[in-house]
């Protein structure tokens, strides 16, 4: 529903086709594809996890939250993604008139026809897909370094929140909060985050992730070992947007994940019950 290119139902039948015993649908602000993708996942035999990811902000840079094993109908959860995503599509327009006044001949139409009529939630990779689509760049990652990344002229900022109130409305929606790809961040603020976070409730942290390499996995576990934080993983996959990345298996099989973890984050949201 926000950056993937698969439908929900796709991507748990590929999810089965892969032997995957269960995935976890986490799109950016919105919870809409997780009753297609459990039906898809009953009837494939695919456990599928309630998700969304957050954007929170804090000065380590784009800092994302995941929130895992959610009641997707909880009212004040639903009632703050509904209002992420009206920033959102406001934003979408915001980046289209920025591109427009640098002479780039792309309209939001043009967005919202990348993004698909199942899409919920409009953000760069849709705005990317569609400078694609039209010819104007050869790939999502040049739109990316051209215009859209921090720093580059057509750039808009999205809603964020802070990390206490992510994790509180992650933990009030029944789930459990945990840290996404800490090792995407400046190295000075991995592991100091994901103490700061903890301070704060955090539950979990990403270690498996396919842009982490095995020297942050290391210190990422032994962290998460002396703070008593589950330990997650995950592709990160994105479909199309990220053709290098196997669901449920990153790049080259250098992800991990095995039903254990799953089994630790029921345990740590019964825990707290
Ligand atoms: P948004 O939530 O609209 O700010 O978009 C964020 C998403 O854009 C991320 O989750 C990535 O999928 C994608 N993204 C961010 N930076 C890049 C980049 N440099 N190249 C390609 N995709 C990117």
């Amino acid at each position: 529903m926000s950056d993937g290119t698969l439908t929900p139902a796709q991507l748990v039948e590929l999810a089965a086709h892969k032997g995957l015993a269960a995935l976890a649908v986490t799109d950016h602000d919105h919870l809409g594809g997780v009753a297609d993708a459990r039906r898809a996942g009953e009837r494939l035999g695919v456990e599928v996890v309630a998700g969304v990811e957050l954007s929170v902000a804090h000065e380590a840079g784009d800092v994302h939250l995941l929130g895992y094993l959610l009641d997707p109908e909880e009212p004040r959860l639903a009632r703050r993604l509904a209002e992420f995503r009206g920033v959102r599509a406001r934003r979408g327009h915001l980046i289209v008139e920025k591109l427009q006044a640098l002479g780039v001949e792309i309209s939001f139409e043009d967005v919202a026809r990348a993004a698909g009529p199942g899409a919920g939630s409009i953000g760069r990779p849709h705005v990317a897909r569609a400078l694609v689509e039209k010819r104007i760049v050869a790939s999502v990652q040049e739109a990316f370094e051209r215009w859209l990344a921090e720093g580059r002229p057509a750039y808009a900022p999205k809603a964020k929140i802070d990390a206490a109130e992510a994790i509180a409305l992650v933990r009030g929606a029944g789930g459990v909060a945990v840290l996404a790809h800490p090792g995407l961040l400046p190295a000075p603020w991995r592991l100091r985050l994901v103490r700061e976070l903890a301070a704060l409730g955090l539950d979990g942290v990403e270690v498996e992730h396919p842009r982490h390499d095995s020297a942050t996995r290391h210190a990422l576990r032994e962290l998460a070992r002396e703070l008593g934080l589950v330990v997650t993983g995950g592709s990160d996959f994105h479909g199309e947007n990220k053709p290098d990345v196997d669901l449920g298996y990153g790049v080259g099989g250098n992800v991990l994940v095995t039903m254990e973890t799953l089994d630790w984050l029921k345990g740590r949201q019964g825990a707290r019950r």
